[in-house]
Parts: C-alpha cells; sequence; structure tokens
C-alpha cells in the first residue's frame, strides 16, 4: 500500500497540500488532490520532477496540468508489469487448486478404504485381518508421499506467490511505460539495457538522444492538449523508423531516446535523420479541426557504445552530441565526437 503515513502525518500532508494547491486555478478534485499528496509526501520522484518544472516556469497549474501528471505518473504504474503478476498468480492458484484437489481425491479413496475394512472387521475372519491391514498400509504408504509432496509443493508455491507480491509492489512504485505515448520509460530503457545477454554488455548498441525543438513554445501558443498530441505523433514515428530489437523510450518531458542495435555510428545516425526529416512533415490537427504544420523539428545526438559503457555513460555522450545540436542551431543530428572515427 503506498500511503502508509500515520493519520497524524496525513493530516500534516493534507494542511500542507491546501497550502501548495490554493494559489493554483485547478480544482479541488481528487485527481488534483493526489497529485498534490504524492508529490508533498514525497512519495513520487518523477512526479514532483514534472510538477516543480511548472512552478519554476511560474506558469498556474492548470486543470489540464493535473491530468496529465495524474495520467503520467500515477494512473498507469505499469500496466503490463501488473498483468504480468496477475497471470502468474492465476496460474499459481490454479496449480494450487489442482493439487490439494489431487490430494483430496488420493484421502477421499483412503478414507472409503477405511470405511470398508471397519464393515469388515465387524465381521471378522480371523484369515482375511492380515491381508485387510497389509492392504490398508499399501495404501497408507501411497497416501504418506503424496501428502508431503503436497507440503512441499506448498511451501515452493508461498515464496512464488512472495516473488509475485513483490513485482506487484515493484510495479506499483516502479512504472515502466509512459502511460501518454506507450513507450518505455527512463525504468523500461534501464530494464531492456539490464536484460542484455551480450556477454560485452553494452557493446553492438547505439543510442538516439532525441528533444523536441522549443517545445515549451509549442505548448504555450497552441496549448497543452495539442503539445501532449505532438508527443504522441513524435512516438509515433519513432515506432515508424524502428526495427526488430530497436526500443524507443519517453524519458522526460519532450525527451526520447532511441536504443538501436548491431547498427554502426553511421547508421544510427542515418536513421537520426530519417526521424528528423518524418518530424519535419508532421501535419497536427487541433481539437477545433484547424491544422497545421512545420513547427515540430527534432535535435538528435547519436552515440555508439564502446567497451565498459553503461547506459550512464552511453547517454552522457549522447546528451552531449545533443546539446551541440541545440547549439548548432537545432533541427539537427550531431555525432558524439569520439563516435567520428569508429
Ligand atoms: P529546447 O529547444 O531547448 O529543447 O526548448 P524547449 O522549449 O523544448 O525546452 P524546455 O525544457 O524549456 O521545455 C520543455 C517543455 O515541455 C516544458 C514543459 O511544460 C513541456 N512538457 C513536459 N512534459 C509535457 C507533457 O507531458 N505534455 C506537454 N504538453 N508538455 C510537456
Ligand atoms: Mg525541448
Amino acid at each position: 500500500m503506498l500511503y502508509q503515513q500515520s493519520r497524524e502525518e496525513s493530516a500534516e500532508i493534507l494542511r500542507r497540500v491546501l497550502q501548495l494547491m490554493s494559489p493554483h486555478p485547478a480544482g479541488y478534485h481528487p485527481l488534483s488532490y493526489m497529485v498534490w499528496y504524492e508529490h508533498a509526501a514525497q512519495l513520487n520522484p518523477p512526479l514532483s520532477q514534472d510538477l516543480e518544472k511548472l512552478l519554476v516556469s511560474s506558469s498556474p497549474v492548470s486543470d489540464a496540468d493535473v491530468r496529465r501528471l495524474h495520467a503520467l505518473h500515477i494512473a498507469a504504474r505499469d500496466v503490463e508489469l501488473f498483468e504480468l503478476a496477475q497471470r502468474d498468480l492465476r496460474e499459481l492458484i490454479g496449480r494450487t487448486e489442482q493439487d490439494t484437489a489431487d490430494a483430496e481425491g488420493a484421502l477421499r479413496h483412503f478414507t472409503q478404504t477405511l470405511a470398508a475394512a471397519v464393515q469388515q472387521l465387524a465381521e471378522p475372519d480371523g484369515d482375511a485381518v492380515p491381508a485387510l491391514v497389509g492392504s490398508l498400509l499399501a495404501q497408507a504408504e501411497q497416501v504418506c508421499p503424496r501428502l508431503s509432496a503436497l507440503h512441499a509443493q506448498l511451501l515452493r508455491q508461498r515464496e512464488q506467490l512472495v516473488d509475485i507480491v513483490e513485482r506487484l509492489e515493484r510495479a506499483h512504485t516502479e512504472p515502466q511505460r509512459d502511460p501518454l505515448t506507450q513507450l518505455a520509460n527512463l525504468n523500461g530503457l534501464r530494464r531492456a539495457i539490464d536484460g542484455e545477454d551480450d556477454p560485452d554488455g553494452l557493446m553492438h548498441v547505439a543510442l538516439l538522444a532525441i528533444d523536441i525543438d522549443y517545445f515549451k513554445r509549442v505548448n504555450d501558443t497552441h496549448g497543452h492538449v495539442v503539445g501532449d498530441k505532438v508527443l504522441v505523433k513524435v512516438a509515433g514515428i519513432l515506432r515508424e523508423q524502428l526495427a526488430g530489437d530497436d526500443l524507443a523510450a519517453r524519458i522526460g518531458g519532450d525527451e526520447f531516446a532511441v536504443l538501436v542495435r548491431g547498427k554502426s555510428l553511421a547508421a544510427a545516425a542515418a536513421l537520426a535523420e530519417t526521424i528528423r526529416s518524418a518530424a519535419q512533415r508532421m501535419l497536427i490537427v487541433h481539437p477545433d479541426g484547424a491544422q497545421f504544420a512545420g513547427d515540430v523539428t527534432l535535435s538528435i545526438g547519436a552515440a555508439v557504445a564502446r567497451a565498459g559503457d553503461t547506459l550512464e555513460t552511453l547517454r552522457h555522450r549522447a546528451d552531449s552530441a545533443l546539446y551541440e545540436a541545440k547549439s548548432a542551431g537545432r533541427n539537427r543530428v550531431s555525432v558524439a565526437a569520439d563516435g567520428k572515427s569508429q
């Protein structure tokens, strides 16, 4: 359970939440209360980071902001992990039911045999008694190991259950997917890299760091709803351009990353160029049906992994290249300086 504060602690947080909410136009409804509560209680660092960005920009927090923050950081704490853990839980329950039903069947059979034996003993036939006892013993010997196996099985299943509960807990606190674009988020990107079975770690991997140019202006000019649509469209472009094992992630507000496998720096830069030029042709439709084109451009930095790289060091080089692309005028692709000779 996420909200574990005592009554006194939560009352204190409530006072703080009301203070925080009051200067902003967003309503005092449960959605905005949850957003501010998780922020005030320091339960959700990515949410706080986004919210603080808004506060620093001194724009008032509107209902649209609250809905976006709620959707992004609270509503969808990774659906996929929940679904997987739920599936495992259902399978576990199914197996336990089957195992206990089998053991119950064996016991029922033994009980019936016992009842028949009691009847036979009521009319004792001296010669038959040893055979009867022998058959009872034989059946008891069959039932006992089955019960021991069931016991061992239940102990194993208890461990599996603990593991599933831990995964559900992690899924609750560590979402891996961005609910707006349905791309992986930074956690998802990290998991994808943790799952690399290449003995050379990150070798044969290239990373594109992608950022929308002047995205704040898109929001300011067209509104957050259109801004969100732009994010979803950029995600769509990334999906379209990716092959096989490549992975696209939204790792921050208007920042994306693409993990490309088995490509040289030149090939990764060519992919970046295709993505950049597709974004430039993007057509955005306003809620009222009006369309605009050409406002959205991307800057992209590309880097290729070297021996000993971690996601952080690789990201750092891709980000430096992105920074170069931004300072060189935006709407361009730049490759990591140390990669030029590769
Ligand atoms: P630059 O070319 O230097 O990247 O300029 P920029 O305006 O894109 O950069 P900046 O980091 O100043 O602005 C990013 C903006 O992204 C600010 C924030 O309001 C907006 N943003 C962050 N997350 C979301 C979101 O989920 N939806 C919308 N619509 N806007 C978002
Ligand atoms: Mg930007």
